[in-house]
């Protein structure tokens, strides 16, 4: 049985699941990354990662272009999300499902865009399975699913993994609530 997160970037993994993955690793982790492929940096520090904590994965190489947020072709995306869950869906092999919230989380478009185009998915496959979606709150910053389960050495390897991406290296990246609350668990 997987649980298969669907994410929009590479490190949205982390960010919204980071320490449940590594706090559950006797469970299989499926993680299927919207953008990016292996040709760029981001994708081939996603790949590094899932590889190293042994999670399957798999990166459908749409277009992203930072911080513009371009369109995903809808059409696209439920096609190609379709395909990926339906193997799983047919041999029953989905524990749960865990991806972006009808808000974007803080806003983002491409968020939504996945959060729509898996709701679309799971309809279509009849999967009733369970499904969670990502939560930011404005005051407590990211809220992993089951965080009341979870201890701080999860919390402190997840911001290792944090760590891993190059992008949390750029000068500007604390301005960025959501690396800011990873960044900084030890002073909260
Ligand atoms: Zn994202």
């Amino acid at each position: 049985m997987y649980n298969i997160v669907i994410v929009a970037h590479p490190d949205d993994e982390i960010f919204w699941m980071g320490a449940n993955m590594v706090a559950r690793p006797e469970e299989h982790w499926h993680i299927v990354c919207v953008t990016y492929n292996a040709k760029s940096l981001r994708g081939r520090e996603f790949r590094r990662i899932c590889k190293r904590y042994k999670w399957t994965f798999h990166q459908l190489g749409f277009l992203d272009k930072g911080r513009e947020q371009p369109i995903l072709n809808n059409v696209k995306l439920v096609s190609t999300l379709y395909q990926e869950l339906r193997m799983y869906k047919r041999r029953n092999l989905i524990n749960h499902i865990y991806t972006h919230s009808h808000r974007g989380e803080y806003g983002h478009l491409q968020h939504r865009q996945i959060h729509q185009a898996v709701r679309t998915v799971v309809r279509s496959l009849k999967y009733r399975g369970p499904i969670s979606y990502f939560q930011w709150d404005v005051t407590q910053g990211i809220v992993e699913p089951n965080q009341e389960l979870l201890l701080p050495q999860h919390f402190k390897a997840k911001r290792k993994l944090a760590m891993l991406y190059s992008k949390s290296k750029e000068p500007d990246i604390e301005r960025y609530p959501w690396w800011k609350q990873v960044l900084s668990y030890d002073q909260t």
